[in-house]
Parts: C-alpha cells; sequence; structure tokens
C-alpha cells in the first residue's frame, strides 16, 4: 500500500525538499503551509495535495489532516517540520518573541501531534518524525529561546517514545547541523531586530556571534537532512535520534559519549567562551 506522509512548513527550505524527496520515492504527501501555492502539487500532480496548515491553528490542522485523509485514504508519517529562530541576547528579548518561538517550535508541534493521533491509530500505527537540531541537546550561546524550544522538543519525544509504543507509533527526532545562508537563517537574522541588544552585551555578543560564523565545520546539505527524515520515517527500529551534519555529530559525541566537564570545556572551546574569558578575564 502506497503510504502517505503530512509534512509541515513545506512552503520553502527542509519542508519543500522532504515533500519533493518523499514524491520522489513514491509516497503520497500532504505537503502543508501556511499560504498555500501550488507549484510542488504541479510537479507530483497525483501525490502531492498542497494544503493549508499554520500549527499555531488547531482548526487549520484538523481540516489538513481530513483533507490528507479524503484525498489518499489515511495518514502513516507526519513530519513536524516547521519552525522559527530568532539570534538573540535573552534579557533583550520580549515576551512575545519568546513565545512566538514556543507556539511554532514546541506548542505547535504539540498541536499536530494531538490531531494526527487518531489518525494514525485508524492505521494500525505510524511515525513522527519531529524536526529539532544540533542544539536540542547541546546549547549555543545567542540562540536560548530556540535552544530551549528544541531543548523541550526532544523531552517531550522521548517521553512520548516510551508512551506511544503501546499504540504502535514510532517518534524519531532529526537533528539538523546548521545549514548556512538559507531562509532560515536570515528569517532569525530578521526576527533579532525585535531584541535591540543592550550596550552591556555589545562587546560580548559581537565575540560570540564572530565565534559561531567561525564554528570549524562544513554547513549541513539541506539533501542529506531531507534524506534522514525519509530514511526515520522509514526505520521501525525503537531509534529515536537522527544527528545529520558535521557539526552535530561532533556535538553528539561530545554530548552523549564524554564527561559533563569534557563536554562543557570542548563546547567552551568551540563556542569561542574561552576566548572570551582569557581576553576579559571573566570568571
Ligand atoms: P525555513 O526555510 O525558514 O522554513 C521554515 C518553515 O516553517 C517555513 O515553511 C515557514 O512557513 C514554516 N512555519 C513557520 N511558522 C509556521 C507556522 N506557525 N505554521 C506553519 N508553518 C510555519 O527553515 P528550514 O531550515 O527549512 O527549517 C525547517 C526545520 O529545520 C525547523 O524546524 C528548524 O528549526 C530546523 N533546523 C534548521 C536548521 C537550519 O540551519 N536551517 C538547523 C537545524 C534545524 P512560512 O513561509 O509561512 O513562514
Amino acid at each position: 500500500m502506497t503510504k502517505t506522509v503530512l509534512i509541515t512548513g513545506c512552503s520553502t527550505g527542509l519542508g519543500r525538499l522532504a515533500a519533493r524527496h518523499f514524491a520522489a520515492r513514491g509516497w503520497n504527501v500532504v505537503a502543508t503551509m501556511r499560504r498555500p501555492e501550488t507549484t510542488l502539487a504541479d510537479e507530483f500532480p497525483d501525490r502531492v495535495a498542497v494544503t493549508a496548515l499554520d500549527v499555531a491553528d488547531p482548526d487549520s490542522i484538523r481540516s489538513a489532516i481530513e483533507a490528507g485523509t479524503d484525498r489518499f485514504g489515511g495518514i502513516d508519517t507526519v513530519v513536524n517540520n516547521a519552525g522559527v529562530t530568532m539570534l538573540s541576547i535573552f534579557e533583550a528579548t520580549p515576551e512575545h518573541a519568546a513565545r512566538r518561538i514556543f507556539e511554532t517550535n514546541l506548542f505547535g508541534a504539540m498541536n499536530v501531534i494531538r490531531a494526527a493521533l487518531p489518525a494514525l491509530r485508524t492505521r494500525g500505527g505510524g511515525t513522527i518524525v519531529n524536526v529539532s537540531s544540533g542544539v536540542g541537546y547541546a546549547a549555543v550561546p545567542l540562540l536560548s529561546l530556540y535552544v530551549a524550544s528544541k531543548h523541550a522538543l526532544e523531552g517531550l519525544s522521548e517521553s512520548l517514545s516510551y508512551e506511544l509504543e503501546s499504540q504502535n507509533v514510532r517518534i524519531k527526532l532529526v537533528e539538523p547541523g546548521a545549514m548556512r545562508d538559507t531562509a532560515f537563517t536570515a528569517s532569525g537574522m530578521a526576527a533579532s531586530q525585535e531584541a535591540p541588544v543592550p550596550d552591556g552585551y555589545r562587546a560580548y555578543f559581537d565575540h560570540a556571534l564572530t565565534a559561531m560564523l567561525d564554528y570549524p565545520f562544513a554547513s549541513t546539505e539541506e539533501s542529506a537532512v531531507a534524506d534522514t527524515i525519509w530514511r526515520a520515517a522509514n526505520d521501525a527500529s525503537r531509534r529515536l535520534r537522527y544527528p545529520v551534519g558535521p557539526d552535530v555529530e561532533e556535538y553528539a559525541r561530545l554530548r552523549w559519549t564524554t564527561s559533563e566537564d569534557d563536554y562543557l570545556a570542548a563546547m567552551s572551546r568551540l563556542t569561542g567562551q574561552d576566548a572570551w574569558r582569557n581576553a576579559t578575564g571573566a570568571r
């Protein structure tokens, strides 16, 4: 039987690429986006249905699941891909910006999972792929709210992976590394305008941002992430985490295979925190 996947955030970037990746491999795809346009469906008229879905709007989620079920007979896999970020100093970040990040990255994913579970259970089970990030388990500076939202998504996913085993539903976490020069980076930089850097943080902000741009890792390939989402969706094992990209593979090694002290020391070197301490005499 042809499988059907519903993907959130297909207007750009990874979601769009993942929709193409699944369709090219013979899956039916419910490609959802806030403002639907038809070019994706035109590429695969028999296999892709483009549907409106805002992860902050439960009615739109229900309608998209119904539309996908009507068109393809059911939903087997859900990919929670929609996400937003923001580069900022926490103290200067307005509450509404913090809420927007959590409403999308955490509560949005929860809304989709809650609405999709009855459809998956009707099929006798299924798979939920949550697109997290390497910073879902390893924190870096200047992204505190994004990091917090992805850590929360990881905790939710790990806990649910136990609970949903009883329903034959697998949970997967795909953890991409930094994909440079994408729409995601641009919208994260644009959002940072909402949180002007306070004078007292300016020198630190500039230092940490320069260090971030100098991280010694190649950019993660979007196509490798789309392929990892596809592999995770097809992996019937109980494996939970799928890091992808040179930076997150190193974060994963440090986080999961070294001591807490070694992990923190290595992250301090990578993020330029050591250099900051040396330069300023900070303790
Ligand atoms: P992107 O090109 O900016 O795409 C983000 C998508 O999320 C867009 O389609 C956007 O739709 C959608 N979206 C935002 N808010 C939404 C909402 N309320 N409801 C529905 N859709 C919404 O970024 P990307 O790189 O493909 O990111 C996809 C995922 O990968 C995210 O979860 C992100 O955290 C994760 N990730 C990205 C990177 C990276 O470096 N790019 C690294 C690690 C993890 P609109 O067009 O309507 O805004």
